[in-house]
C-alpha cells in the first residue's frame, strides 16, 4: 500500500515539517548537501494537492536541469495518484518561461511558430551583424554573446545597456546587443535567455499579463535557489506578488552558476524584500557516511560564508576516502574503469551504484574508451549530445523551418541538404534582395521580382525547393503533421543523402535511425496524454510547434534526450550532478588548473571552484573516491601536474593515499606541491 501524506510528512524530521507545513508566507530552506531540501520540496507538493485541497494545476516547481526536473517529477509522481497531479507544472526555468511565452504569443508581437535559436545560431547571426562593421573574429564575437547574456541575465535591455556603457568595448557590444534584438524579433525568433528575460519584462509592464499569471499560478517551489539569477528571481518574485506564497530552497555553498549570471545573494535579497520570509534551516544529513561529510565540510569552511551551517549524520564513519595517484591520465582512466569493473562483482553492486564526475566533458573521452573496452555499460550525460550530431541538426532545420518558414539560420542549413544544385553565389543574392525587401529568404524565393536578380535556372530551383516546403506545411495543417513529416523525409530521401556522405553504410545506417528516433520522439511528445506532461500548462493541447519548440529547448539545455534509467555507469560533469546522489562516487583529475580550474586560478574565483568540489564530494553516499594523475597532456605537450589544492584541505586522517611516490616523504612532496602553487601564483601574478 503506498503511504498517505500524512504518514510521509510524518517520516520528516521536526524542521522538515515545519517547512512543509508552512504555507501561509513566504519560506526559505537554507540547508547543506544531503539535508533533504528537495524531498521538502516534493513532499510540500503532495501535501499541497492532498492535505490543503490545492488544484494541482496552479502549482509550479522549478528547478534547474532536466535532470532534476525529471527526478523531481518521479519523486512526487510517487506520491499523487491519478488526477491529482493533473496540470502540475514541474519544470526547469527556461521551460516555465517557454509556456509564458507560448501563452503570451500576441502580446509580446510575436507569431505563432517562433523559433527558438540555440546558441549556435544566435552566434551565427551576431557573427552576421558585427561583419557589417568590420572583420571580427571567434574571440571578439564570443565575448560579446557573453556580455549579452550577461545583460540579459541582469535584465538590463539594450537602452539601459547603451546608457550605461562604460566604455568603447561595452559601447560596442551594446550597439550589437540593439541591432540583435531587432533581428531576432524579425525573424520571429528567442534565444536561450530571452526564455527568462521577455516574461519578467512582460510581467513587469503588462497589468493585465500579470493579473493572469497570477491566477493560474498560486503556489511556487523552486529548488537550488541559489542559483538563481537576477531575471529568474524577478520571474518569481513577479509570480507571487503580495501573496508571496512560495517556498524556495538552497544552500549558498552549491552555488556553482556565478559565471553564468547566478547571484547568490539572491537568498539576502529574498529576507529584504519578503520582511515575513520564513527561514528554516535543516542540519541532519541523510545521505553521507561520517567521512564523506567531514571532508565536505572541512573544504568548505575555507570559503566565507553567508550562513553558518553545521552538518551532521547519523550514517556511521564509513570507508576513508581513497586518493588515487596514477602515472598519467590514461593509467587515471584505466584505473577507474578496472575498478568499477571489480568493485560490481566484489560488493555485488550495479552499474549505476557509480558515478564517475569531472571537471569539463574532455575528460570523460579516455575513460568512454577504457569503458567500452571492458564492455562496461555507462551513459553520458552532456557532452555530445543526441541533438549535436549533424542528422539531427538537420532535421531540426527541417521542423524549424516547417514552423516557422522565416527562420534563415534553418533555411541557409538545408537549402542544399540534400543537394539542390544552389550555389553559394545564388544564395548570397537571395540574401541581399531578401534583405532589401526586408524578408526572410524563404518569403523572398516567392517574390516575382528575384527573377531579375537570379539567373532563371536559379531561380526555378530555389521555387522547387520552397514549392516542396509549402506542400509539407499544408499537409501538416490539413492533419497528420507527424506522416506529413516522415513522408517528407522518404521524398527528398535524405537516406541516400546520408549513404553519399558516410565513409561506411553502417554509419548512415545509424543516423538514419537518430532521425527517425528523433521523430518518433516528437510523436510521443505530442500524444502524451496530459496529466503525463507535467511541463506543459494545463489546458493547452500540444500541437506539433510546442512539441517542436519543446525538442529544441531540450536541445539547448544539453541533455541526455532518451530517458534511460537502465543498469548504466553515470559519467557526468559536477555541474551537472548538482542535486543527485549516488552510492559509490569517482572525482576526477584532482589537480591544479583542472580542479581548481586554469582560468578560475586567473580570475581569482576559486571559492566557485571550491563549491564545485564540494557539490562533488556531497554526492557521494557511501564511498568516495579521489583520483589524480601525475602527467597530462595539455596544448599537445605532456605537463607535469601539481596535486589539487582541495587534497591539503581536507583532513589528512580520513585520507588513504595510494601510488604516491614511495621514496618521497609526504611532507617534502607536499612542500613540493605548495612551491609549485606558489610559482604558479607569482607567473600569475
Ligand atoms: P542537495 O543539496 O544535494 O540537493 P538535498 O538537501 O536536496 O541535497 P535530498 O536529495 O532531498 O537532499 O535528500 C538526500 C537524501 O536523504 C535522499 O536520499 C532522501 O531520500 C533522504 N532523506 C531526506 N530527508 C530524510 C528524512 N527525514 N529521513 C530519511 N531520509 C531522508
Ligand atoms: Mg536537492
Amino acid at each position: 500500500m503506498t503511504p498517505t501524506i500524512a504518514s510521509r510528512v510524518a517520516r520528516l524530521n521536526p524542521r522538515q515539517q515545519e517547512a512543509v507545513r508552512y504555507i501561509d508566507g513566504p519560506c526559505l530552506v537554507l540547508a547543506g548537501a544531503g539535508s533533504g531540501k528537495t524531498s521538502v520540496i516534493t513532499t510540500k507538493i503532495a501535501y499541497l494537492v492532498q492535505e490543503c485541497g490545492m488544484s494541482a494545476r496552479r502549482i509550479a516547481a522549478v528547478t534547474f536541469t532536466n535532470k532534476a526536473a525529471r527526478e523531481m517529477k518521479e519523486r512526487v509522481g510517487e506520491m499523487l495518484k491519478g488526477k491529482e497531479g493533473h496540470g502540475l507544472t514541474v519544470s526547469t526555468f527556461h521551460t516555465l518561461g517557454l509556456n509564458i511565452i507560448r501563452g503570451e504569443l500576441k502580446t509580446l508581437g510575436y507569431k505563432p511558430g517562433f523559433s527558438l535559436f540555440d546558441p549556435e545560431d544566435a552566434k551565427a547571426l551576431l557573427r552576421d551583424l558585427m561583419n557589417k562593421d568590420a572583420q571580427v573574429d571567434a574571440e571578439q564575437i564570443n565575448a560579446v554573446q557573453h556580455q549579452i547574456s550577461q545583460w540579459k541575465n541582469d535584465l538590463v535591455l539594450p537602452g539601459q545597456a547603451l546608457s550605461h556603457a562604460a566604455n568603447d568595448d561595452e559601447h560596442y557590444a551594446a550597439r550589437v546587443y540593439e541591432a540583435y534584438v531587432r533581428h531576432l524579433k524579425a525573424y520571429n525568433a528567442v534565444d536561450f535567455d530571452d526564455l527568462i528575460l521577455l516574461p519578467v519584462v512582460l510581467l513587469r509592464d503588462d497589468p493585465e499579463v500579470l493579473a493572469r499569471w497570477r491566477r493560474k499560478i498560486h503556489y511556487m517551489l523552486v529548488d537550488e535557489y541559489q542559483d538563481t539569477n537576477v531575471s529568474q528571481y524577478l520571474l518569481v518574485k513577479l509570480l507571487m506578488g503580495e501573496r508571496s506564497t512560495f517556498t524556495v530552497v538552497g544552500d549558498d555553498d552549491q552555488s556553482i552558476y556565478a559565471w553564468r549570471g547566478a547571484r547568490p545573494e539572491n537568498l539576502v535579497t529574498l529576507g529584504e524584500d519578503f520582511p515575513r520570509l520564513k527561514v528554516i534551516k535543516l542540519e541532519q544529513n541523510y545521505r553521507s557516511t561520517g567521512t564523506i561529510l567531514r571532508a565536505a565540510n572541512t573544504l568548505i569552511a575555507n570559503n566565507p560564508h553567508v550562513y553558518e551551517k553545521s552538518l551532521w549524520s547519523e550514517m556511521g564513519q564509513g570507508a576513508p576516502i581513497r586518493v588515487v595517484v596514477n602515472r598519467h591520465e590514461e593509467a587515471e582512466a584505466e584505473r577507474v574503469a578496472s575498478e568499477i569493473l571489480t568493485r560490481r562483482i566484489k560488493e555485488r553492486s550495479e552499474w549505476r551504484d557509480f558515478a564517475v564526475l569531472y571537471r569539463g566533458n574532455f575528460q570523460a573521452r579516455l575513460l568512454e574508451l577504457k569503458l567500452q573496452h571492458y564492455q562496461i555499460p555507462y551513459k553520458l550525460s552532456g557532452g555530445t549530445s543526441f541533438f549535436s550530431r549533424n542528422e539531427i541538426k538537420d532535421a531540426m532545420a527541417y521542423l524549424r523551418l516547417l514552423i516557422n518558414p522565416a527562420d534563415d539560420n534553418a533555411f541557409l542549413r538545408i537549402v542544399n541538404v540534400p543537394r539542390r544544385e544552389i550555389g553559394p553565389g545564388t544564395l548570397e543574392k537571395l540574401a541581399n534582395y531578401a534583405t532589401d525587401r526586408g524578408g526572410s529568404l524563404f518569403a523572398a524565393c516567392h517574390e516575382l521580382g528575384l527573377e531579375q536578380q537570379l539567373p532563371a535556372r536559379a531561380v526555378e530551383r530555389l521555387g522547387r525547393f520552397t514549392h516542396f516546403i509549402d506542400g509539407v506545411r499544408r499537409r501538416m495543417d490539413g492533419g497528420d503533421a507527424i506522416a506529413a513529416i516522415r513522408d517528407m523525409l522518404r521524398e527528398m530521401d535524405y537516406e541516400a543523402w546520408l549513404y553519399q556522405n558516410a565513409s561506411a553504410p553502417t554509419i548512415a545506417e545509424r543516423r538514419m535511425a537518430n532521425v527517425w528516433t528523433l521523430i518518433d520522439q516528437l510523436e510521443k511528445s505530442m500524444n502524451r496524454e496530459p496529466e503525463e506532461d507535467a511541463s506543459v500548462e494545463a489546458g493547452e493541447t500540444d500541437d506539433v510547434e510546442a512539441a517542436i519548440s519543446r525538442l529544441v529547448l531540450r536541445d539547448i539545455l544539453e541533455q541526455q534526450a532518451e530517458e534511460d534509467d537502465t543498469d548504466k555507469v553515470q559519467l557526468l560533469t559536477m555541474h551537472a550532478s548538482k542535486g543527485l546522489e549516488f552510492p559509490h562516487v569517482y572525482l576526477m583529475g584532482l589537480e591544479e588548473e583542472l580542479l581548481p580550474h586554469r582560468n578560475a586560478i586567473e580570475a581569482g574565483t576559486v571559492e566557485e571552484e571550491r563549491r564545485l568540489a564540494y557539490v562533488g564530494i556531497t554526492r557521494a553516499r557511501r564511498t568516495l573516491t579521489l583520483t589524480l594523475a601525475r602527467q597530462r597532456k595539455a596544448y599537445g605537450e605532456l605537463m607535469d601536474c601539481v596535486p589539487s589544492r582541495f587534497l591539503d584541505e581536507l583532513p589528512s586522517d580520513d585520507l588513504e593515499w595510494e601510488g604516491r611516490a614511495d621514496k618521497e616523504d609526504p611532507e617534502k612532496k607536499q612542500a613540493r606541491g605548495q612551491d609549485a602553487i606558489a610559482g604558479l601564483r607569482s607567473l600569475l601574478g
